[in-house]
């Protein structure tokens, strides 16, 4: 039995064992299946681009909410652009804090702003697939599906010369049977989150800035949307803070092959500019 058949055999019954999905989010600590790499994504698990991974190690889950990270790092992800103005603003905040964030851009977004798209990646960033319209996914057809994810997924690598090395499904919706087969068929994991400041229900930057304040712990996916200037607002009051409590921004690719990387990786992986200096384990 070679790898791919291996692969098939095993998927059936992680499905069937995954929990039931709904818009909210829940932890899976089940290993998935080792993922296949993509064909057009570089097969080294080189850092060689910058922080961001260029590709995700094997036999990672299928579905993440947070990650087991050995340090204190966490994940800050922003939806639903690129937007024209906003997120050239949060850009400038990320970079003068030195803050690596993950963006999951819409395709028809992603296709109107090819610049800011290459801005996202040229700084560090990692980008990824938000579907191409914002359908609830789990509502289409796998052709429907397949067309959405593709489309996002070609377009950001015309526009910035980036693989997605994962998706986040709008609203989470999305079944346990769909991420198998887009996990086979992409090599995406399914990313969710663990913190959910309902920035866009609640447009008060002091509201949003509280939330995400105070569920940011190691580990952390940290859901935000840059589509919205409340959103973007709240962040000079939200970023510095949690980083002087010593927490540190990754791409989620980093956290993810943090976690697939064994209790040492995470503090191997710390960047240069940023000591740690202040993490005592169980503080997050
Ligand atoms: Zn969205």
């Amino acid at each position: 039995m070679n790898r791919r058949q291996l692969l098939l055999s095993a998927l059936p019954l992680a499905a069937g064992l995954m929990p039931g999905c709904s818009s909210a989010p829940k932890k899976s600590a089940l290993p998935g299946p080792p993922l296949p790499p993509d064909p057009r994504r570089p097969l080294s698990p080189s850092f060689a681009s910058g922080p961001v991974p260029t590709s995700l190690p094997q036999g990672i889950r299928f579905s993440y909410s947070s990650c087991h990270v050995p340090g204190p790092f966490t994940a800050m992800t922003y939806d639903d652009g690129p937007h024209p103005s906003l997120t050239p603003r949060l850009l400038d905040m990320l970079a003068q804090w030195n803050l690596k964030a993950t963006f999951f851009l819409i395709g028809k977004n992603a296709a109107a702003y090819p610049r800011i798209v290459q801005r996202i990646v040229a700084e560090g960033h990692e980008v990824a697939n938000h579907s191409w319209d914002h359908p609830a996914l789990s509502k289409l057809s796998d052709a429907a599906v397949r067309s959405q994810l593709r489309r996002t997924h070609d377009t950001i690598f015309q526009a910035c010369g980036v693989a997605s090395l994962c998706y986040r499904p709008p609203y989470g919706a999305i079944t346990a049977a769909q991420k198998a087969w887009i996990a086979r068929e992409f090599g995406y994991p399914t990313i969710m989150w663990s913190v959910d400041p309902n920035d866009w229900r609640d447009r008060n930057a002091g509201i949003v800035s509280s939330r995400i304040r105070a569920g940011a712990r190691a580990g952390a996916i940290i859901l935000a949307h840059d589509i919205h200037a409340t959103t973007v607002a709240a962040m000079p009051s939200t970023l510095p803070p949690l980083q002087q409590r010593g927490l540190r921004f990754v791409s989620v690719a980093s956290l993810i092959t943090m976690e697939a990387s064994g209790p040492n990786a995470g503090l191997a992986m710390a960047t240069p500019s940023q000591p740690i200096t202040s993490y005592a384990p169980g503080t997050y």
